[in-house]
């Protein structure tokens, strides 16, 4: 396998020789070449993209290596002008309650990894997520993200009850759930029980490449699998992957949107790939902040009508992150409602923001940041319009 000579579990070393250089990272294509080629060809793939949703793979990986100002500015109006058409100015909130950082997986990237044994656990017990929920709806949120690693002690039956009662004491409100692989019936369950939408990145639809960012135990057929489960079992369903993770090339991210053109998802979760110091990959670069803005652009051009979240992760990468987010496109953003005592320990990667605009509690403060870019924040339940196809 692949992965067994990138990452040494032992040393907790990745070999960096191993990963790609950078021209296999952008699918043997250099700045230089594209800038023999017309420039003028990227305006025309965007403008295909614009009135067709799709281009061709070689012209797909012309516009991921698009650098000229112009361009991306071209880039992001058409994206800004399509999301304007069906969502018009308004950026959807959620409420984001992240209810335990136990997981029983341990993908290489990710802080809250079973084998980090210096991270301090934390779950919420019902009253308490039920109690975040009631906050968020004085503060005006109409959809409530219950987000968690894989945490067996949450049982079909309890996670079940507080859907329920969130749901009974809000039925004005949606749930989304972002709780990892589970099976069928238990996806089924949830439903039943009032969740409206579920959250599963893809993470990356290469399984070499997915092998390489996860340990065998875990299985990029299985992941797939669960995304379709979810689809059938009636949820709005979001996929997604980072932008940069190690490994990631052209080569991947371009079946990364063919996968997505074939799943189509309500809503893809999109943020840039970053180090956290506890992880086999705490040496690895952070993603770039101009390959998500171009990749969220590029995912509204493709999908006129997706939910697009300007991620914590982008805004964690710059300080502007988000407001640049939804100017490339996005129309959606999850201020954090879990209780502040906890915010901190739900550490996914490094220097995770968690006051200022992340903070469900300074919602005005995120309003007028939104308002000075010529949007407003919303507070529907704002389903995705893509139930409408
Ligand atoms: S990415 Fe999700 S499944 Fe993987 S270790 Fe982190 S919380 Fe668990």
């Amino acid at each position: 396998m692949i992965k067994d000579h990138l990452y040494e579990e032992k040393n907790n070393f990745v070999h960096h020789s191993m990963l790609p250089s950078k021209k296999e990272q952008t699918g043997g294509i250099s700045q230089d070449m594209l800038l023999d080629q017309d420039i003028e060809s990227q305006y025309r793939y965007i403008d295909q993209l614009c009135q067709t949703q799709t281009v061709s793979d070689d012209e797909m990986k012309v516009l991921f290596m698009a650098e000229h100002p112009q361009v991306l500015e071209y880039l992001y109006q058409k994206a800004r002008k399509v999301r304007e058409a069906h969502y018009g100015n308004k950026v959807y909130t959620r409420g984001l309650i992240e209810f335990t950082n136990y997981c029983r997986n341990n993908c290489y990237y990710c802080g809250i990894r079973r084998d980090n044994l210096h991270a301090e656990r934390y779950r919420l017990g019902e009253e308490e997520i039920c109690k975040c929920a009631d906050e968020g709806y004085v503060l005006g949120f109409r959809t409530f993200v219950l987000q968690g690693g894989e945490d067996g002690a949450y049982t079909k039956k309890s996670l079940g009850n507080v859907i329920r009662r969130i749901k009974t004491s809000h039925p004005d409100c949606a749930v989304t759930l972002s709780f990892g692989e589970w099976d069928y019936e238990t996806y089924q369950y949830w439903h039943e029980c009032g969740a409206d939408r579920y959250l599963l990145r893809h993470e990356t639809a290469s399984e070499v490449h997915y092998a390489l960012l996860h340990p065998d135990e875990m299985s990029f057929v299985r992941r797939r699998q669960c995304l379709q489960w979810l689809k059938e079992a009636g949820y709005q369903t979001g996929a997604g992957f980072m932008t940069g993770s190690p490994g990631q090339t052209t080569d991947t991210l371009q079946p990364d949107l063919r996968y997505l053109e074939q799943l189509q998802p309500h809503m893809a979760g999109i943020g840039p790939f970053l180090p956290q110091h506890e992880t086999p990959f705490a040496s690895q670069p952070a993603g770039s902040l101009h390959m998500t803005l171009k990749l969220l652009a590029v995912l509204r051009l493709m999908f006129p009508k997706i939910l697009l979240p300007a991620t914590t992760a982008l805004g964690t990468l710059h300080e502007k992150g988000r407001e640049m987010g939804i100017l490339a496109g996005a129309n959606v953003i999850m201020p954090n409602l879990s209780p502040k005592s906890v915010r901190e320990k739900y550490q996914l990667y490094d220097n995770k923001v968690i006051s200022g605009d992340e903070s469900a509690q300074e919602v005005r403060r995120l309003a007028s940041h939104m308002r000075a870019i010529g949007y407003d924040i919303c507070y529907e339940r704002g389903d995705s319009l893509m139930t409408e196809c």
